[in-house]
């Protein structure tokens, strides 16, 4: 593409289209360069499409004319749209969007409500795939098994559009973002990644790398991986069980070796080495399962294979699941034991129950 010739590309087309949301600022660039167009309107592109929430490339006025027709004919920018919202009584608001693809994905904002009534801090909790996988035992989206990986640009419009809902309700933008609603980031690896350069670019949403978390199931190779690409964001470890025996009973991914709990003691103590960053790992308290204090015991081991902080959850029991909620007597013995050990531990109250909203309640409803 020259400032007024045609665009052709190879990846990431709608119809014969190419979708300009499946690339980040350095690939737009590259995208416009490979097609003899200076790199710099890469960067006009990344502005309107990212910072401005623009997709028809009419308005994009600072491209030249002939530059915008060969764009609206062979190339598209693919939004993702609200279906459906919905507010549970502690003001958690959920949303239904609709992929291009036709497929929905579920996204959350949390608001931290001070005792004035204002919002301290408002979370979005993004989906990265449609289903997932990980076929955890637990998790409602596991019953959907694996659909779609969703795009860089389709992670964005997620909090863009919780950030414009953020706005309206609460009167000001998102200031997290947590990957913990449908999927495994680290099984969408560079989407994902890209769609962190994006949230966090100056021209764009500009939100700080560090209020950024990145959940996973522990894909130890994957870990690695953060750790050398230079994740600038936290990581968070859905944990769940302290031993290798009940974890792979709760979570098939920890069967094989490679997945394993020793494998991700390793990766774990390797990204602390690199980063220096301590790890976030979520536990949620299954009665009988994994809430006893013995649990708490080997908990604390864990804790203390590189510094970290635990997050207790209280189940929110998923309809067809065989998985109880712990009793808050339960919840507090084994808070107790991991105090005693020195571990920095939070207790995390699921919002949204009302609407099905919390963690691990996340499926479309022909899940
Ligand atoms: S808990 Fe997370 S990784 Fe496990 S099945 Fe659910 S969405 Fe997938």
């Amino acid at each position: 593409m020259t400032d007024t010739n045609t665009v052709s590309h190879s990846v990431g087309t709608a119809g014969d289209r190419v979708d300009l949301k499946t690339m980040d600022r350095a690939a737009l660039a590259d995208f416009v360069a490979e097609h003899g167009a200076p790199r710099y309107r890469g960067d006009q592109l990344f502005h309107w499409i990212y910072g401005k929430g623009v997709s028809d490339f009419e308005h994009m006025s600072n491209l030249p004319t002939r530059m915008r027709q060969g764009l609206r004919r062979d190339a598209t920018v693919e939004d993702i749209e609200i279906v459906e919202q919905q507010q549970a009584e502690d003001r958690t608001v959920k949303a239904l969007f609709r992929l291009p693809s036709g497929r929905e994905a579920e996204t959350v904002l949390i608001p931290a409500i001070d005792e004035r009534g204002e919002a301290r801090r408002l979370t979005v909790c993004v989906s990265s795939q449609v289903g997932c996988a990980m076929g955890c035992e637990f998790c409602a989206t596991g019953l959907m098994g694996f659909q779609e990986n969703l795009t860089p640009g389709a992670i964005f419009d997620q909090v863009w559009h919780m950030n414009e809902v953020a706005e309206e309700r609460f009167g000001r933008p998102v200031t997290n973002v947590v990957f913990m609603g449908m999927g495994e980031p680290l099984l969408n690896y560079d989407a994902v990644l890209e769609s962190i350069d994006i949230l966090t670019d100056e021209d764009s949403l500009n939100l700080s790398a560090q209020k950024v978390t990145v959940s996973t199931v522990g894909l130890a190779r994957r870990v690695k991986d953060l750790a050398d690409d230079g994740l600038r964001s936290n990581l968070a470890v859905s944990l769940h069980a302290p031993d290798n025996e009940t974890r792979s009973r709760i979570m098939p991914v920890n069967e094989a070796e490679k997945t394993s709990l020793p494998a991700l003691k390793e990766a774990l103590q390797y990204y602390f080495e690199q980063t220096g960053r301590q790890i976030t790992y979520e536990y949620c308290l299954f009665k009988g399962v994994n809430d006893s204090e013995a649990d708490a015991e080997r908990l604390a081991e864990v804790a203390r294979w590189a510094p970290s902080k635990v997050n207790l959850l209280m189940y929110n029991p998923v309809e067809g699941l065989n998985f109880e909620r712990t009793s808050e007597a339960q919840l507090d013995r084994f808070v107790e034991v991991l105090v005693q050990q020195g571990v920095t531990v939070t207790v995390r109250r699921s919002r949204g129950q009302d609407i099905d909203a919390a963690c691990g309640q996340l499926a479309n409803d022909d899940a």
